[in-house]
């Protein structure tokens, strides 16, 4: 009998068990993936979710893999290019996009070292019920026989396709189905030192570095061309960079492209009803947004905090656990309304005005030179 039993161990289930193990409670992590494993996803990782690795004391052990810090941004709306340094989050003044294999492994040894039981390669089929409430999990090691395991809190960290919010029947709300559809890919022998994103056409590129000094570039289109575009990715992808940011495609000419396409059409958004008896959900499980911002990991590493604080709170008797958790759920609204609400205008690839006003300091707008040459306020050059 465990305290807590989450279920998937990426960016919002791992953390959530490194820090109830750390207060002291006894967790089962499982994933039916194995590590290390990459995922699909592109990961730029904002500011406040460099900050929840700092205060984790994990954030060393990111930079140690090599991966860059990213400190300048710079949006390309065809017209004008913004850029701005990154603005520091609790002493931390970079963004970071290490490789999700790396990354999620980090944060699930991190939950071992604290004491968490992982079962890798676990996949959950079932949850257990009394009295309608939740009490444990189902599943299976490959093709093994079943396994049942309680607990007095079962947590699905399980993703967008969450099986435990099915299965608990959550309740979904301020949904939108996927606005914009999306390739990534790396190249290799590009310079390129911050973020840079280029919006126009209903088209959005977006490229930063990453480990093994290579970029990440990609592409968002509105979600009606995703048929289109899988019917040709390279042909899309290279058009699209040629209209919307020419000079970065003049810099990827001079490189090579060193991986494969990878990318989907099913980027919905939306809450879900996030607590109930025996049951919580945290992570894209409970609250999922198009990639657009990249804001989806730092958020994931948010709830983690609020919802341990949270079972906290509920386990040792402050208050009861439904209490704990329906707060917990009110302050993750609280946390993600606003720039869910952005991040949803940003989808639709119309003009980037509000994100422009909200996000980008107007005094650093330059036009380029003849040479396509940006030169900012801030000391930040960008050569084409
Ligand atoms: C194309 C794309 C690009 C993105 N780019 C960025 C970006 O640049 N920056 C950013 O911050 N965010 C980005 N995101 C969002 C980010 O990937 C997610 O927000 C983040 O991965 C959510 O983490 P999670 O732990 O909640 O879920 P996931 O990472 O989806 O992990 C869920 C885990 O649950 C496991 N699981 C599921 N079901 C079961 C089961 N039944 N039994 C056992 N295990 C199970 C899975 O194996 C998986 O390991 C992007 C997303 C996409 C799709």
């Amino acid at each position: 009998m465990y305290d807590v039993i989450i279920v998937g161990a990426r960016c919002a289930g791992a953390p959530t068990a490194m820090l109830l193990a750390r207060k002291g409670y006894r967790v089962l992590l499982v994933d039916k993936a194995t590590f290390p494993s990459d995922t699909m996803s592109s990961h730029f990782l904002q500011t406040p979710g460099g900050a929840c690795l700092k205060r984790w004391g994990l954030l060393e052990r990111i930079t140690a893999t090599g991966c860059p810090a990213i400190r300048n941004k710079t949006l390309d709306v065809g017209h004008a290019v913004f850029t701005d340094a990154v603005l520091p989050e609790d002493g931390v003044a970079a963004c970071y996009a290490p490789r999700r294999i790396l990354l999620d492994h980090i944060l699930v040894n991190a939950a071992v070292e604290a004491g968490a039981h992982l079962w890798e390669g676990f996949h959950v089929r079932e949850l257990l019920w009394e009295e309608g409430r939740v009490t444990g999990i189902r599943g299976f090691h490959g093709r093994g026989k079943a396994i049942s395991e309680k607990a007095a809190l079962v947590i699905g960290a399980d993703g967008k396709r969450s099986m435990v919010a099915r299965v608990v029947q959550a309740p979904t709300y301020s949904a939108l189905p996927s606005l914009t559809c999306g390739y990534y890919t790396y190249w290799s022998g590009v310079c390129l030192q911050g973020q840079e994103i280029a919006q126009r056409d209903h088209r959005a590129v977006i490229a930063f570095p990453t480990n093994d000094e290579k970029i990440v570039v990609a592409v968002q289109w509105p979600r009606e061309q995703f048929d289109a575009v899988r019917h040709d990715i390279s042909g899309h992808f290279l058009e699209t960079l040629e209209r919307c940011t020419p000079y970065l495609a003049a810099r990827l000419r001079a490189g090579v492209q060193a991986e494969r396409f990878v990318g989907t059409g099913d980027l919905p958004n939306f809450f879900r009803r996030s607590s109930g008896p025996g049951w919580a959900l945290v992570g894209d499980a409970g609250h999922c947004k198009d990639p657009i911002l990249a804001h989806g990991m730092s958020d994931a590493f948010r709830d983690a905090d609020l919802l341990a604080d949270a079972v906290e709170s509920g386990l040792s008797g402050e208050c009861s656990l439904q209490k704990a958790l329906a707060d917990y759920e009110q302050r993750r609204d609280d946390a993600a309304l606003p720039l869910y609400e952005l991040n949803c205008q940003m989808a639709r690839l119309e003009a980037p005005s509000l994100f422009v006003n909200r996000h980008m300091v107007p005094n650093t707008q330059k036009q380029r030179d003849k040479k396509g040459v940006t030169t900012c306020n801030n000391g930040v050059t960008l050569k084409p």
